[in-house]
């Protein structure tokens, strides 16, 4: 056995960012190209091993686990291609490309993505694969951004995948949990660089719901919004990012380019960085661990200390902040019209549980979108992330919120934790059934499964159980 063709023998244990899984595979490879990636899975699969690449192990659930070939796609995120197309510009980049150098490599570029999550650490193919998604009720998430895929298969084969060609390969590859091959590239529909305004302010948490939907209404009127909402209070610190204007980009240029863009970094210093995500927020919870009963008045304090502020800045700095405080999370897509009866229950099983939660719940809109397995198919969505503290206990809170989400047609977010499994997500999903069988077709043997995709994907021979993690 040589290492370049089967990976290093490995006794060391992987664990995830948040600390909710971990493995210990047989074999570990982080191939320099892509000929080296199709002989690693060839070896490993005639070895008779189960293979799984990992991102940057930012998801909450055991999607990237497994006891076969473990494959860290690090070296793989190089920039192959930028081009023109008909319809506008697109990149292709090695599978494994992080998502802060993607940014990078776009703004050089004069380019960046149309929307991003809150992170920029997830790979570029681990955070399609299960649909890593911002906000935005008129966009999609990362995945629907998708215009190409190089797909590694069992035997080593590579298939380029797009809409012409091996289109159903495609539409199951774009968001698939990696069980249909290793990616190993990915090409994304890029936009030319923009400005947003970004606008915070905290806001009562009635006028956030009363001033939600309409044509004029927070999610419609705005490009990008989203707001927390602190659990035991009835605050909301609401964020919303529009484009400018092309005078006012102009006018905003000028301003940057004269006072450097260290005024972008000290503007988003308090809020964010440290209330919400960093310093004083990890303060905030260790008290709360401490001290449960003092979890609302915290939250009060925390919710009445966030002041107004707007600020100008390129997209994808003001998409992303940076999250230091370790938590978990369960986050849950439903029907935007669901959104306020949702809260409302959530916030009547605070109200009764005794159950203290520091963290705020996190609300962000998509469109409508077409892909099989987008928690955002086929309905303009409402997603719901509920947070606790990685020292605190989450299951019981969790439970709940999933309790009440599922009996409003929620879709569970596949790179974070929930109890569902193939039986409940097939009906939540009306191409579940199309994307099960290219991905039989794709890997009949199961090579690219492991547990949690046997449960939330079912194998052939799956009985259809239902198996709750929180239990
Ligand atoms: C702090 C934090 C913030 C987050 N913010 C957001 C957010 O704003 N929005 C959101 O939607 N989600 C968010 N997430 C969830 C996160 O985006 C997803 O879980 C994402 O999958 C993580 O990307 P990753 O590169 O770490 O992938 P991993 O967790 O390493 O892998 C995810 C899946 O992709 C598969 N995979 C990875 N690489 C490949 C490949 N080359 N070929 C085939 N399959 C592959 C893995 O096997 C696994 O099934 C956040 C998570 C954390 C921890």
């Amino acid at each position: 056995m040589t290492s370049i063709t089967r990976g290093r023998p490995s006794s060391s244990t992987w664990t995830n960012w948040a600390r909710t899984t971990s493995a210990t595979p047989r074999r570990r490879a982080s191939p320099a190209d892509e000929a080296e990636l199709s002989a690693l899975v060839a070896g490993a699969a005639e070895d008779g091993l189960r293979v799984r690449a990992v991102g940057a192990g930012h998801s909450f659930t055991p999607a990237a686990v497994t006891d076969g070939l473990l494959l860290d796609l690090d070296r793989l995120a190089m920039v192959e291609r930028i081009a023109r197309t008909r319809s506008g510009v697109e990149v292709t980049v090695g599978a494994g490309m992080r998502l802060h150098r993607l940014n990078e490599v776009l703004a050089a570029a004069g380019l960046a993505m149309r929307n991003l999550g809150d992170i920029d650490r997830q790979s570029v193919a681990g955070a399609i694969s299960t649909g890593t998604h911002g906000t935005g009720a008129r966009l999609g998430g990362l995945c629907t951004a998708v215009r190409g895929l190089r797909v590694v298969g069992a035997d080593g084969s590579v298939v380029d995948a797009d809409e012409a060609r091996h289109p159903e390969l495609f539409a199951a590859s774009r968001l698939g949990l990696g069980t249909t091959g290793i990616l190993s590239s990915v090409t994304l529909e890029v936009v030319p660089a923009f400005l947003l305004r970004a606008q915070e302010e905290p806001w009562p948490l009635d006028r956030v719901l009363a001033e939600l939907d309409g044509p004029d209404g927070l999610v419609d009127a705005n490009d990008h919004v989203e707001f927390y909402w602190f659990p035991h209070t009835r605050r909301a610190l609401t964020k919303r990012n529009n484009r400018l204007s092309p005078d006012e980009e102009a006018a905003a240029v000028r301003r940057l380019a004269d006072h450097g863009p260290g005024t972008v970094a000290r503007a988003r210093t308090w809020i964010d960085e440290e209330l919400l995500s960093n310093g004083a927020f990890e303060v905030v919870n260790r008290v709360a661990t401490a001290l449960p009963r003092a979890t609302a008045r915290l939250n009060a304090v925390s919710a009445r200390a966030l002041a107004p502020r707007t600020y100008v800045a390129p997209s994808h700095e003001v998409f992303v902040t940076s999250r230091r405080v370790r938590f978990r999370e369960m986050e849950y897509a439903i029907g935007r019209e669901h959104l306020a009866d949702a809260l409302g229950a959530v916030e009547d099983w605070l109200r009764t549980s005794g159950e203290h939660v520091p963290f705020p719940v996190e609300v962000r809109f998509a469109a409508a979108d077409d892909v099989w397995l987008s928690t955002a198919h086929g309905r303009p969505t409402a997603y719901v992330a509920v947070h606790q503290y990685a020292r605190l206990p989450y299951a019981r809170y969790f439970a709940a919120v999933e309790r009440i989400m599922t009996e409003r047609g929620g879709r569970p977010h596949w790179g974070k934790l929930h109890g569902l499994d193939a039986g409940r997500l097939g009906q939540l999903y009306p191409r579940f059934e199309d994307f099960r069988a290219v991905r039989d077709t794709a890997d009949p043997r199961g090579v690219f499964a492991n547990d949690y995709t046997d449960r939330v994907l079912g194998r052939p021979g799956y009985s259809g159980s239902t198996t709750n993690e929180w239990t």
